[in-house]
């Protein structure tokens, strides 16, 4: 097992004692890659105190013995094998913990139902990896940051396709396109282009509408890059911008550099959510801003924990964040504005740069 693998999985048993579990099995993606290593879209680890097993079919045999180094791998001769089963009793386990989240009800009753006999004990434990994950290595970081040069050249890009009257569609299909071609895997999640009372919504769909004068146009997407994601959100008008529009893009990105700014080793989650949310608040707009400040991000778009009113979780070094404030409303449109930054020693450095003032679209 390379170094790194080994160094998460040493990680991850110091988190075995409370409760103590002989065993955890690992089923989301994006945890049992970054535990082994495997991208295999069928597998799970088994990790206990003195072993790692990885668990998938005959597809993937060769691809988990190359990636997964380190790892028993064991798939199944015939594919009505239970290999799990065979795991528990080999092993003798009996205390073992499953990733809530990830888990069914339906699957667990199955297990207990199957796995009964060997008395096993299902023990749920929540959020282990996802934290273990919070702070990222330098490879990680190298990761993100490339995933975030892909997401700035892409808004630089897009500039010059759309037009006043461009169809949302187009650009978001424009926008994934160009990343792919600068070295993005996919993008890291559905492209969101929302415009006019679309952008009123924080989670629009992107449609066929066509731009209109006076619209505000929010651009909400990112790249995969080795399976690390970037988060950017733009927001751009049609035409020139009313007083108002200007107010409330200006209160945005003044509540999202105020947040940046407070942004350092020590700090609580809810405080960086805090610092935003009082600057809207003191402009009017309250009411307007209905989603948490921002999430964790890495080998998933939302990665954990993040900025919000209840976030509890204590800033390191090495921890990477969106900070995304908006406003939002009905019937007007709306405006949000999304960095994605890494907490450094003393502060943090933004890693997405496409820029900030507000651009006016016009038909020259
Ligand atoms: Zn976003
Ligand atoms: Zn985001």
């Amino acid at each position: 097992m390379s170094l790194r693998f080994a160094h998460r999985v040493e990680r991850l048993r110091t988190r075995m004692d409370e409760p103590f579990l002989e065993a955890l099995l690992i089923t989301s993606r994006p945890n049992v890659r970054y535990l082994s290593g495997f991208t295999g879209s069928a597998g799970s680890l088994l990790i206990g105190r003195d072993f790692t097993v990885l668990l998938t079919d005959k597809r993937y045999t060769l691809r988990a013995q190359k990636e997964a180094v380190g790892f028993e791998v064991v798939v199944p001769d015939n594919p009505d094998d239970d290999i799990l089963k065979t795991q528990l009793e080999a092993r003798g386990l009996r205390k073992v913990g499953f990733e809530a989240s990830n888990i069914t009800v339906k699957t667990l009753e199955g297990w207990r139902e199957k796995y009964n006999e060997l008395g096993v004990e299902w023990i749920a434990t929540n959020g282990v990896v996802e934290e273990l994950r919070l702070v990222k290595d330098a490879e990680e970081i190298a990761c993100i940051r490339e995933a975030c040069g892909i997401a700035d050249a892409a808004f630089n890009h897009i500039q010059l396709f759309m037009q006043p009257e461009t169809v949302e569609m187009d650009v978001a299909m424009e926008l994934e396109f160009y990343m792919r071609r600068q070295g993005a895997r996919r993008p890291a999640f559905e492209t969101i282009v929302a415009s006019g009372e679309n952008s009123a919504m924080p989670h629009a769909e992107t449609s066929e509408r066509r731009f209109r004068p006076g619209d505000f146009v929010t651009l909400d997407f990112g790249a995969e890059v080795n399976g690390y994601c970037s988060d950017i959100t733009r927001t751009v008008i049609i035409g020139k911008a009313t007083e108002e529009q200007r107010r409330i893009y200006q209160t945005v990105l003044e509540a999202q550099l105020r947040a940046i700014e407070a942004i350092k080793p020590g700090v609580k989650g809810c405080d960086i959510d805090a610092v935003a949310r009082q600057v809207i608040a003191d402009a009017g707009y309250g009411d307007y801003f209905t989603h948490s400040l921002g999430h964790s991000i890495g080998l998933s778009v939302h990665d954990g924990m993040g900025f919000a009113q209840k976030s509890e979780v204590v800033l390191e070094p090495g921890m990477v964040f969106t900070v995304e404030p908006g406003i939002y409303i009905e019937g007007f449109g709306g405006v949000r504005i999304e960095d994605d930054v890494l907490v450094t020693e003393d502060g943090c450095e933004v890693l997405t740069h496409a820029p900030k003032e507000l651009i006016e679209f016009s038909a020259d």
